[in-house]
């Protein structure tokens, strides 16, 4: 089973799709890699969405990518007494560090002690999705007098964002290592950081994971669009996470970060996903609307890796519905001849390493011979995550004697990962190479494919060998 698309679909599991009909269901519509979101439900609930998601992998044949997306420091206030409060512009309001104390029209806890360190005067916090805004006026180790800028009804638990500051919180609250240990457990595939806001966030997570799963920066902070080079370079993949990031930064100046961002994934040869509400009327009603199926159809013309679904395939009504849209979009827009201009046209240089330099021959060899794959056989992923950066037009396909690896590379651009045995010479890799394009309907009797890998075979990073072999 192969798809005829290069861009991949991530489907966020939730109530609306934790069954094994459904989570089939949503496999064969599309779906390339699954994301478990610890912001919601209890480790049994993702436990039997994984063991669910394996099971469909055996039946398939295909690898299945499973991604742990950890709810990170995300700030709350804590609850009122007689439910939501009415905040009206002009007033003040108080947030304090007294949980225990429910709150009222005059103030409410806010439990996260090192923020109230972090606060200054004029510093402004934005409450429930950016919908309400007070600005500090006076603060201390222990609470804020705040003004109302903009009012609205504030409930319980309704989250915090302080867009302006570098907040002095790791990346991992207690709960993500508890989740994260978990999720390793499980053996997930990829692991997401919220609210990354400097490289060391990255450095401290990988020390945890010990490289048994990848790495996704969400890229969500104001602070985190400052060192996104730095960020980009220490992950394994990113997160354009623009629910958050359209809260902490201007609407308007969302589309050109986007843009931004994607390009220095593109450039670092770094998976990037783009995320949140792009088919978000699908939650409701069956079909987009216009400018959701636009803004899809913006992410591949761009050369995003995926494309991620959340509410409209976790909680909405339509989530089989919303993974057929999101792959129709896809497939149309890879089919406009304007695609592979565009995709060019945003092409940037190979890096001076081995593994571009082949990268890039091998994406003009199956060009200039018309091939019918390009073949990387990876250990680690490295060799196909190379030729996946150089976007070529033929199929790619990730050859891997590691199940890891087939999973990890679920994720990206254009990489038809298929698990195989482990190969003692070039020859027997050339062999597995047409053998596995033809199975895999790719390409037929004399038909071209060219080859890439690193030798020592089994190494990783050592991506030094091009080979052009012809399927017999
Ligand atoms: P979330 O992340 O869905 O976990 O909040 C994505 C985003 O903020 O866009
Ligand atoms: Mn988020």
């Amino acid at each position: 089973m192969k798809r005829d698309r290069k861009a991949k679909i991530l489907a966020t599991l939730g109530p609306a799709s934790s069954s094994e009909e459904t989570i089939r269901a949503l496999f064969e519509a599309g779906a390339d890699v699954f994301r478990l979101n610890f912001s919601h439900g209890s480790h049994d609930d993702h436990k039997a969405r994984f063991d669910l998601i394996r099971a469909l992998e055996r039946h398939s044949g295909r690898p299945v990518g499973v991604l742990a997306d950890l709810q990170g420091p995300k700030l709350r206030v804590g609850a009122f007494a007689d439910g939501p409060v009415q905040l009206v512009e002009g007033d003040t309001f108080r947030l304090d560090l007294d949980r225990a104390q429910p709150g009222d029209r005059t103030r409410v806890a806010m439990p996260h002690p090192e923020i109230f360190d972090a606060l200054v005067e004029g510093t402004d916090l934005l409450l429930d999705d950016g919908r309400i805004r007070l600005r500090v006026e006076r603060c201390g180790a222990d609470f804020a007098e705040t003004r109302v800028i903009a009012g609205g009804a504030l409930s319980d638990r309704k989250g915090v964002n302080v867009p302006g500051v570098v907040l002095p919180l790791s990346a991992l609250t207690d709960k993500d290592r508890a989740d994260l240990d978990y999720a390793l457990q499980l053996g997930v595939d990829w692991v997401a950081l919220s609210f990354v806001q400097r490289p060391e966030d990255i450095v401290e997570i990988k020390g945890i994971v010990q490289g048994r799963a990848g790495i996704v920066a969400k890229l969500e902070k104001p602070a985190a669009i400052g060192s996104l080079a730095a960020i980009v370079a220490e992950s394994d993949a990113i997160m354009v996470a623009r629910g958050d990031l359209g809260v902490e930064m201007p609407p308007e100046e969302v589309p050109a970060i986007q843009k931004r961002i994607v390009r220095a994934c593109r450039q670092a040869g770094r998976p990037v996903i783009v995320a949140t509400q792009m088919l978000e009327s699908m939650v409701g009603t069956p079909v987009p609307t216009r400018a959701e199926a636009s803004d899809v159809a913006t992410a591949i013309y761009d050369g995003a890796d995926a494309v991620m679904l959340s509410a409209e395939s976790a909680s909405g009504k339509y989530p089989v519905e919303a993974v057929r849209m999101m792959d129709r979009i896809i497939a149309q827009t890879e089919a406009d001849p304007y695609y592979h201009q565009a995709i060019d046209a945003a092409q940037t240089p190979p890096e001076p390493k081995k593994a571009d330099a082949i990268g890039a021959a091998v994406r003009d060899i199956a060009a200039l011979l018309q091939v019918a794959a390009t073949v990387a056989y990876t250990s680690s992923g490295y060799s196909a995550l190379r030729i996946a950066r150089e976007r070529p037009q033929a199929p790619v396909i990730g050859m891997t004697p590691r199940r890891a690896t087939a999973r990890r590379l679920a994720l990206v651009w254009g990489v038809h990962a298929v698990l195989c045995h482990d190969v003692q010479s070039v020859s027997e890799m050339s062999d597995l190479a047409c053998d596995t394009a033809r199975t895999a309907g790719f390409g037929r009797s004399g038909d071209t494919v060219v080859i890439a890998a690193g030798m020592p075979f089994g190494a990783s990073g050592t991506t030094n060998l091009l080979r052009i072999a012809q399927i017999d």
